[in-house]
């Protein structure tokens, strides 16, 4: 799905098409899936972002001596970049908010049927949780996976490890779903479930 107006999505977002170029770039829109598409994709960006260079832009309408034809191409050419600029700042914006500054929760349980106790940190990371998890009389020569379940059901492998390790070492674990969004953990060997962690 690909369109030749979709770059004049940017300069009309921008207020910088004439009138004419404006409702004609409308009339298409309205039959055109692919512009569409790129307007959704653009549109919070002015109103979120403020009016950076915009008025950069506009100004290009006074210059005196573009022929007509480059000058709306040069426009839409610097639209687009603003846009782009915008992206950019969007993405640094994304990337520099801190993480959320919640304390790293520890879940703990023990399986009243195996035996096992299980303990789990969480710290909170950009790409989702990092775990590491503590684990007590697991049989030995047992190779242990844990899966984490999310609120909505879906579910992630977080980790696989054999069971010859210390009582006190920690095991390391990470999943893509935020601390927030979990809903258990559940800890198993080749012999069924050991121990469920739940906040
Ligand atoms: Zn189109």
């Amino acid at each position: 799905m690909s369109c030749q107006h979709t770059v004049d999505v940017g300069a009309y977002l921008f207020g910088s098409l004439d009138l004419k170029e404006r409702s004609a770039f409308e009339r298409h829109l309205s039959g055109c899936a692919a512009c569409q598409a790129e307007m959704l994709r653009l549109a919070p960006l002015p109103g979120l972002l403020g009016r950076l260079s915009l008025e950069d832009v506009e100004n290009l309408d006074e210059i005196p001596s573009c022929p007509p034809e480059p000058h709306r191409q040069r426009r839409v050419l610097i639209a687009c970049a603003a846009v782009l600029v915008l992206l950019a700042l969007a993405g640094g914006l994304f990337f520099l908010r801190p993480a959320p500054s919640s304390p790293a929760p520890t879940w703990a349980a023990t399986d009243s049927g195996t035996g096992v106790d299980g303990e789990v940190s969480m710290v909170s990371k950009s790409w989702g949780t990092e775990m590491w998890f503590k684990l007590g009389d697991v049989k030995p020569g047992a190779r242990c996976k844990v899966i984490v379940f999310d609120r909505q059901g879906q579910r992630e492998i977080g980790g696989w490890w054999g069971s010859d390790h210390g009582p006190d070492e920690r095991i390391p674990g990470s999943t893509s779903f935020r601390i927030d969004q979990i809903d258990r953990l559940e800890v198993s060997d080749e012999s069924g479930l050991l121990v469920t962690l739940r906040p």
